[in-house]
């Protein structure tokens, strides 16, 4: 193996383009601080399948993991196939009658949203053998800006909040929880987890004690640089040390953070007024819709903000539509046509997510091995586009 960084690797790896690569050295160094946070404190740790869910990995993975966490049935099936012999926890707003048995099947906890839901079907899950979990609603919001990140925002429909719990909750269904979870933090620190434990202990310190665990849901950023991991931890023993509670946390970004690429290529230059635009092979409309959904500003390999370096460039998809933009950023040369750019930390809500709108080919799949060497694991054609949309 070479010492040239994995980047600079991928860039001149011939690998076809647009295509995700995956960074099996940088799951297995997110992994060990995961197993690292379990060993020390006497959590599990799940993957939330939701961000990350490139099966193929799941055997790197699974050594540092407890388990799965789906929010529907076929994650739940993915989970309990190919990370067998782990937990396989689920979580959905609302179940189906017509999917609950399979769904029984799969998942060893299921979650329920409503006290309502509890009493549909709680009764069968418990007869089942299955962990029972009621996810509260604490309302302690801590984050600002994306409100649709925000389970706690006034209105939501995620989670029982303790005036729920009060008028609809008969001691007979309380009796059926084995625990509580909480999802309500995105890409935040353990400062508000803290600040979220807290409201968690007003309103539901009655019922911690007399249950067998608390699942404190995804959103904890665990592998970012400069996360406070320390803190973490002390909030985790308090929450075990004080209640006597088996904890749970499942992070879907926090797995995969940083841990894939997408490769794409300048298909043409064009400019409108004092806009430099380059029009890639790859659509973030397409390939990362949470760059137009969430939105964010992906990071793109060896480039600046706009105007930092000495040429600027809008960075936009092949597709017509016309908010199809990554957005601006800027490099030490020119750019031209068949010049390759590497987006990084592509591994979460990417894969998962992506579509053909517009008839866009899906981009190849492809794991980056610790070993140097690359690997297909999905490819895509015409038929991926058509079957969807009808002809069988
Ligand atoms: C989205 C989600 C997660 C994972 O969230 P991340 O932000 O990817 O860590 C975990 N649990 C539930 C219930 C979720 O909806």
């Amino acid at each position: 193996m070479n010492h040239r960084s994995i980047q600079d690797r991928l860039l001149s790896s011939g690998l076809p383009t647009p295509c995700y690569i995956i960074d099996e050295a940088k799951l297995i160094e997110n992994g060990k601080l995961l197993k690292q946070i379990q060993d020390e404190t006497g959590c599990k740790i799940l993957l939330a399948q939701k961000a990350f869910s490139n099966f193929d990995l799941y055997p790197v993975l699974a050594p540092f993991l407890a388990g799965t966490e789906a929010s529907g049935l076929y994650e739940a099936r993915l989970g309990a196939e190919e990370m067998p012999h782990k937990e396989c926890h689920v979580f959905c707003a609302a179940y189906r009658e017509e999917d609950f048995d399979e769904l029984l099947l799969y998942a060893d906890h299921i979650v329920f949203n409503s006290p309502a839901q509890l009493k549909k079907f709680g009764v069968k899950a418990k007869n089942a053998g299955k962990e029972i979990g009621l996810r509260i609603n604490p309302e302690c919001s801590t984050q600002d800006g994306h409100a649709i990140y925000d389970p706690c925002a006034p209105g939501s429909r995620l989670g029982t909040t303790l005036a729920q719990w009060q008028q609809e909750l008969t001691p007979e269904y309380v009796a059926l929880l084995d625990g509580l979870h909480f999802h309500t933090l995105c890409e935040q620190d353990s400062d508000a987890l803290e600040q979220t434990l807290i409201a968690v202990e007003e309103n539901f310190g009655f019922i911690l004690s007399k249950l067998k665990w608390l699942n404190m849901g995804g959103g904890h950023h665990i592998t970012r640089p400069g996360y406070n991991v320390e803190r973490l931890k002390n909030c985790i023993s308090h929450m075990k040390n004080t209640f006597s509670l088996d904890i749970y946390l499942e992070p879907g970004e926090a797995v995969a953070l940083n841990a894939g690429y997408l490769l794409t290529r300048v298909l043409d230059v064009v400019t409108n007024k004092d806009i430099t635009i380059a029009i890639h092979d790859m659509s973030p409309a397409c390939h990362t819709p949470d760059v137009i959904e969430m939105p964010y500003r992906p990071p793109l390999y060896s480039s600046g903000e706009a105007e930092e370096k000495k040429y600027t460039y809008r960075f936009a998809g092949p597709t017509c539509l016309a908010g199809d933009v990554v957005g601006d950023y800027s490099f030490d040369t020119t750019l031209s046509e068949g010049d390759h750019l590497l987006y990084e930390d592509m591994a979460i809500y990417s894969t998962y997510k992506n579509n053909t709108f517009n008839g866009m080919p899906l981009p190849d799949i492809w794991v980056a091995n610790s070993d140097g060497t690359y690997k297909l694991l999905a490819q895509f054609g015409y038929d991926d586009f058509k079957f969807r949309l009808g002809g069988r």
